[in-house]
This record gives C-alpha cells, sequence and structure tokens, in this order.
C-alpha cells in the first residue's frame, strides 16, 4: 500500500501511525461488522419505509407559497412516521435546528401553570433559555411553566425515589434527553429510555414523554417504544439528515401532540396544512435513505477514536468495549494544548475550509465557556459530518462526531494522533501512554 502511505505523508501522517492505526483496527475489527450488521437491519428498515408508502419521482420537488396539499411533503412525514411507528410526524425544512424541533414541541404542548420535569439532569446547554433556566425573552418560564429536574445517580442510573417525589398534579410533560450533550454523563439507549417512561407512566399516565433524540437515530437495533414516547424530536443536520438533507428538524409522535406542535411552528388553525418546502424535499428524501448507512460510518469513527486514544492513555466516554448509544466520542484530554492540537488537526484534514485554524469563540446559546468547534462542512455547522466540538474549559473534554465515511473520519483521527506525538502530548512510538487523567 505504497500509494496510502505517499496520501498520508501528504496530510503529515507518518507511517509509523499509519501502521499503528492498522494495529488499532485489527481490535475492533468485530465491533465494525456488528455496526455493519445493525445498519444493514436499519436500511432495510428505510427502505420498506419509502416501498410501502408508494414514494414516486413527483414527490422529490417541492411547493411555493403556502404550501396547502404538498403531497411530497406529507409523503416525507408519512414515511418518518412508518420508520418511528409513530401516528405522525411534523419534519420541515422550516425548522431551524434540534433546539427549535424542541421549542416547537415543549410550547406547543405546555400551558401556562404546567410543570415540566427533566428526570435526566441538565438538558443540553441551548435548552438553558428555552426553559428559563437562564433567563431569557420568551422562556417557557415566562409564559408560566414551572420546571424541576432530577439528575442521574452516580452510577449513571435514574434517581427512581426522586423522580416519583418530583412528579405531581401539576407536571404535564417529561423531557428526556438521550444524548449526553456537553456533559460526561452516560448516553441513554432506547431500550432504558423505554424504561424510564414506563416508570414515569406508572406513577401518572396522562403525562407527556419527550424525547430528545438528538444524535441517536440509527444507532442499535432497539427502537424507542412510540407506545410509550409521546414525542421523538431531533435535528436533520445529525443523523437523520444522512449529511446530505441541508437544514430542518423532526417532532415526530402521537398524532394530538405532534399537532399541537405544529401550531406552534406555523400557527394555531393553519398547523401541518402549511409550509412551502420548495427545491428541498429531495435531499430529506435521499438523506433519510443515506442516514443508516452514514450514521454507522460515524459509528466506527467514534469507536476507532475511542480506542486510539482510550490505549494512549486517555479517558474517553464511551470507552472502546462500552455499547455505544449515540454517535458522540468524548475524549478527555485535561490539557488546554492537548485540545486544541487535537481540534487543529480535525480541521486540517477537513475537505472545506482546511486551511483554517480554530479559535474559541462564544456561541450563541451556549453556557459562558468559548467553544471551540472544528470541521469544514459541507451544510454549515452539520455535526454528522466529521467534526468536533469543544467548551474551553476543564476537563478540556472533546466531543467528537460524525464522519460522512469512515476513510475520512479516521485520517481525522490519525492526524490528531500524530499531532498529540508531535507535541510530545503522546510517546513517540505512540503505544506507550502517557495518562492524563
Ligand atoms: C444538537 C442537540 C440539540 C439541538 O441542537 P441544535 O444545535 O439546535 O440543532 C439538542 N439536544 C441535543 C442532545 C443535541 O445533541
Amino acid at each position: 500500500m505504497a500509494g496510502i502511505i505517499e496520501e498520508y505523508k501528504r496530510i503529515g501522517i507518518s507511517e509509523q501511525v499509519y501502521y499503528y492505526g492498522e494495529e488499532v483496527l485489527g481490535r475492533i475489527r468485530e465491533q465494525f461488522a456488528d455496526i455493519d450488521k445493525n445498519a444493514e437491519l436499519n436500511q432495510i428498515k428505510v427502505l420498506n419505509a419509502f416501498r410501502e408508502n408508494n414514494i414516486s419521482e413527483a414527490h422529490l420537488s417541492g411547493t411555493t407559497g403556502y404550501g396547502y396539499h404538498d403531497e411530497g411533503r406529507q409523503k416525507l412525514e408519512k414515511v418518518y412516521s412508518t420508520i418511528f411507528g409513530t401516528g405522525d410526524t411534523l419534519v420541515r425544512p422550516q425548522i431551524a435546528c434540534g433546539t427549535h424541533a424542541l421549542w416547537i414541541a415543549l410550547s406547543g404542548n405546555l400551558r401556562p401553570g404546567d410543570e415540566l420535569l427533566s428526570p435526566v439532569g441538565k438538558p443540553y446547554d441551548t435548552l438553558e433559555k428555552v426553559i428559563g433556566i437562564r433567563e431569557a425573552p420568551g422562556s417557557l418560564k415566562e409564559y408560566g411553566v414551572n420546571y424541576r429536574q432530577v439528575g442521574l445517580l452516580p452510577d449513571g442510573d435514574f434517581n427512581y425515589p426522586e423522580i416519583e417525589k418530583a412528579i405531581n398534579a401539576k407536571t404535564k410533560l417529561v423531557t428526556i434527553q438521550r444524548s449526553c450533550g456537553y456533559d460526561l454523563r452516560p448516553t441513554l439507549s432506547a431500550k432504558s429510555t423505554n424504561r424510564l417512561i414506563s416508570f414515569v407512566k406508572k406513577i401518572k399516565a396522562d403525562i407527556i414523554c419527550l424525547v430528545d433524540n438528538c444524535y441517536c437515530e440509527f444507532v442499535g437495533d432497539t427502537m424507542l417504544d412510540p407506545g410509550l414516547a409521546d414525542l421523538i424530536v431531533g435535528s436533520n443536520i445529525k443523523n437523520i439528515g444522512g449529511g446530505i438533507c441541508p437544514c430542518g428538524g423532526y417532532v415526530t409522535g402521537r398524532t394530538e401532540y405532534v399537532n399541537q406542535a405544529a401550531y406552534r411552528l406555523t400557527s394555531p388553525g393553519l398547523g401541518k396544512a402549511v409550509g412551502a418546502t420548495l427545491e428541498s424535499l429531495r435531499p430529506f428524501f435521499q438523506g433519510l435513505f443515506m442516514a443508516p448507512a452514514v450514521t454507522a460510518s460515524a459509528l466506527k469513527g467514534a469507536l476507532f477514536a475511542a480506542r486510539i486514544f482510550g490505549d494512549a492513555g486517555f479517558n474517553t466516554r464511551p470507552k472502546a468495549n462500552e455499547d455505544y448509544h449515540d454517535i458522540v466520542q468524548a475524549i478527555v484530554f485535561n490539557s488546554p494544548e492537548a485540545l486544541t492540537s487535537f481540534s487543529e488537526a480535525i480541521q486540517s484534514v477537513s475537505p472545506v475550509d482546511s486551511y483554517v485554524t480554530p479559535i474559541p469563540a462564544p456561541m450563541a446559546g451556549y453556557n459562558n465557556a468559548k467553544i471551540i468547534s472544528a470541521g469544514g462542512t459541507f451544510i454549515s455547522g452539520s455535526s454528522i459530518e466529521f467534526s468536533a466540538d469543544a467548551p474551553m474549559r476543564p476537563p478540556f473534554a472533546v466531543y467528537l462526531q460524525g464522519g460522512l465515511n469512515f476513510p475520512h473520519a479516521k485520517a481525522g483521527i490519525l492526524k490528531a494522533y500524530q499531532n498529540l506525538i508531535d507535541i510530545g502530548v503522546i510517546d513517540k512510538g505512540g503505544t506507550v501512554p502517557i495518562s492524563f487523567t
């Protein structure tokens, strides 16, 4: 493979690091086979949803103006509902991002005087102002919605007694974030999410259970139980967009609750009936179709990173021998220099903006800390594309995610490994770890 070594050298990856990478890959072959098998299952599931809904070429182009009777949009929403097993779906280019999708699902279903409960600790940073954990104009708090939170136990399990205590007559909606966000807590599997919802519904049957499913779609072979999860919400520039969908988000679940979200997105009385799709539908369909395979590539990248940096002595979450429930790979560097060098490597091995140097900066909606973001993506900010974000604060953990294909993720990870050797954070041999934790 002389050719490949020459190509890697052009991005500054040494022969030694390349061969070490091959050795590391040898240790995770079986896990890669499992990822491929799961991608196959999900691909056939998606294919069948397209077939059963009779998708035709006419559905791939959109509407203008009000967007009444947009058949392509209606079909797309049906395909989503078939995949999730839900009653109805709202998936639209008008949903600006995952936070917006969560906002319409929450605010559409909560009323003044209601209480919202998170039984899995603090939600994702951008949700703090949505809920009013941090004061913000227009927050749920400003509209008279109260909020409670019960943290996970130190071992990552649910604090059942405290959750039971927190549920009262006013508790209308429980929000469950599966992915860890910028936190070092474990991501919830579909199974344990189902278990948590069963528990909540045993205490109070009419509570609306909303699942923040960002980064979790098509990971693992178990689905959220649509008989339990009333609303499932996510972003279309993460897993489910397959790296092709240009924008948007989705809310899927029970028809009544999805409609409530739609009344927030457009207006009361109009709901799902309006919303032109312009020329956007084709990549929504195509991205969904690609999503199982792309998610599998991203998972392989995450696992490869966990193995190579884990073996170099860094704490990772998940660890390479643990089950993955989302595509996010946290690596703890405990050193700003190592984190910066890692981010520079990811940026330099991007197809877009490879010559740019990532600089820590404040980001809208994110709590105080400066964020260093790396990743030159085709779709701005897309995190199913290979990218890394990190708050510039101890423990200097990076959250690495995505990869439209595994060779790209692999090159980025090898380059990052090389960088850490070059600045002396990892020992030259690449096999003798220096622990920073
Ligand atoms: C990405 C993400 C969101 C929404 O973020 P956007 O940047 O607004 O799309 C919400 N929750 C979790 C867990 C996420 O990963």
